[in-house]
């Protein structure tokens, strides 16, 4: 199936979910996570109306950034691990960053953030598996992290992500899903004004949006399987 088929199907599938769990689909955002993939399917997406992309290896979004910077509208997200020495190449190629779950890191990202462009919208993310390998900021940490970050001055916190470990069954994708709204609500009850659960990829968007997802980061469904 080709790409533009591909994105209009999942358009279908989110608004069917958002219609069914009593949500507003254009309160849904599609991320394309377009990694391992080229310059051209990324064309294609756009040309069929995709504005917003997620890459999560640095080296191979910038040569991607660089390739498509003739497409007006396009919006990038990073959604993948940062090592201190690439968060300055993050902080001035990207609109969003995803996968914050240290204060070092934000702290870096705020004070490299150039002058000349907006604040570097951010989303926390946290660990809603609690297995000790996964990343992501525990829950119990959150409050104090999600505290300090809201007064970085080049950033603006938008809310929280999360990448849970993998579950076929819904009431399972569900929960983690769950457990994230009710951190959001919690920060924002205590004063933070966060308006995004970027939360669902291809196989449990349902399930995310059950709960509340505003972004749902979307690979394998719109470009096919990665070779790697
Ligand atoms: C790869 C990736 C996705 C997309 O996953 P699919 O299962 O292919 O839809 C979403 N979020 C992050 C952080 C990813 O690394």
């Amino acid at each position: 199936m080709t790409i533009t088929t591909q994105l209009h199907q999942l358009q279908q599938r989110i608004d069917t979910a958002a219609r069914h769990y009593h949500r507003d689909p254009t309160t849904i955002r599609l991320l394309a996570v377009s990694k391992t993939k080229p310059p051209s399917a990324i064309e294609t997406a756009y040309q069929a109306g995709q504005r917003h992309f997620g890459e999560s290896y640095l080296q191979e979004a910038l040569e991607k950034i660089s390739a498509t910077q003739a497409l007006p509208e396009i919006c990038w997200h990073y959604v993948g691990p940062i090592q201190s020495n690439k968060s300055r190449a993050i902080a001035t190629h990207f609109s969003w960053v995803h996968s914050v779950d240290r204060l070092k890191i934000a702290q870096r990202l705020s004070d490299q953030r150039p002058q000349h462009l907006p604040p570097l919208n951010i989303c926390l993310q946290v660990n809603s598996s609690g297995e000790e390998s996964k990343a992501g900021v525990d829950f119990s940490q959150l409050p104090q992290l999600a505290a300090t970050i809201s007064t970085l001055p080049r950033l603006r916190l938008r809310g929280l992500m999360t990448l849970p470990a993998r579950s076929s069954e819904f009431n399972r994708q569900r929960y983690p899903f769950q457990r994230l709204r009710e951190a959001l609500e919690a920060l924002n009850r205590e004063g933070l004004q966060l308006d995004t659960l970027s939360m669902g990829m291809s196989n449990d968007l349902e399930a995310a949006i059950a709960e509340g997802a505003t972004v749902v980061r979307i690979g394998t469904a719109l470009f096919g399987p990665r070779q790697r």
